[in-house]
């Protein structure tokens, strides 16, 4: 039986994202077999796989390994939200991330940072049109355009979506990329 996992404000469900998955090995940063790890590298000097949620959750993966999750570059910027410092430091240092095609971005919305819920396709898309409709803007794509690259959209491939959501007014948006 495992413990529940610890719960990451700006990544609510990281089993469903697929970013942490059941494991039994050993987490090389507190040498415990705590039974889930982190599915991808995070970024640091050295290699660091099969980190488990706790040591990410309360930042000793940051203090002893140096290990940062998501780029500080990618968290906001350009015509998303400006966010405060801290919560900036807790997404890159203290938050699951996620694996993109390019570079990720963490979308903000209402001065804070939004929880990602994962890629989104064509399918997914359909459920929340308001996302659909915030890309369309955001690409500035006309109707027939936005139509065609819509259906191209592939939770599991290239393009993708990535589908996030605002903390404090429930808004949905992201961004998509492509390989
Ligand atoms: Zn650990
Ligand atoms: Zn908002």
């Amino acid at each position: 039986m495992s413990e529940a996992l610890p719960f990451f404000r700006y990544h609510p469900d990281p089993l469903a994202t697929g970013m942490i998955e059941p494991f039994e090995g050993e987490c090389p940063c507190c040498a415990q077999v705590r039974g889930y790890r982190y599915t991808s590298i995070p970024f640091a000097e050295d290699e660091w796989p099969d980190l488990c949620p706790w040591c990410i959750a309360d930042g000793s993966a940051h203090e002893r390994l140096e290990a940062e999750f998501t780029d500080s570059h990618g968290v906001g910027g350009g015509s998303w939200a400006p966010l405060p410092d801290e919560v900036r430091q807790v997404i890159v240092t203290r938050t699951p991330g996620f694996s993109g095609w390019q570079q990720e971005r963490w979308w903000t919305h209402c001065s804070d940072g939004a929880a990602f819920l994962g890629r989104a396709g064509a399918e997914e898309l359909a459920q929340y049109p308001e996302f659909a409709q915030m890309l369309r803007e955001q690409l500035t794509l006309p109707e027939g355009e936005w139509v065609r690259f819509a259906q191209t959209l592939n939770r599991a491939g290239s393009p993708t979506a990535y589908l996030f959501q605002c903390l404090h007014c429930g808004a949905y948006g992201g961004y998509t990329d492509a390989d």
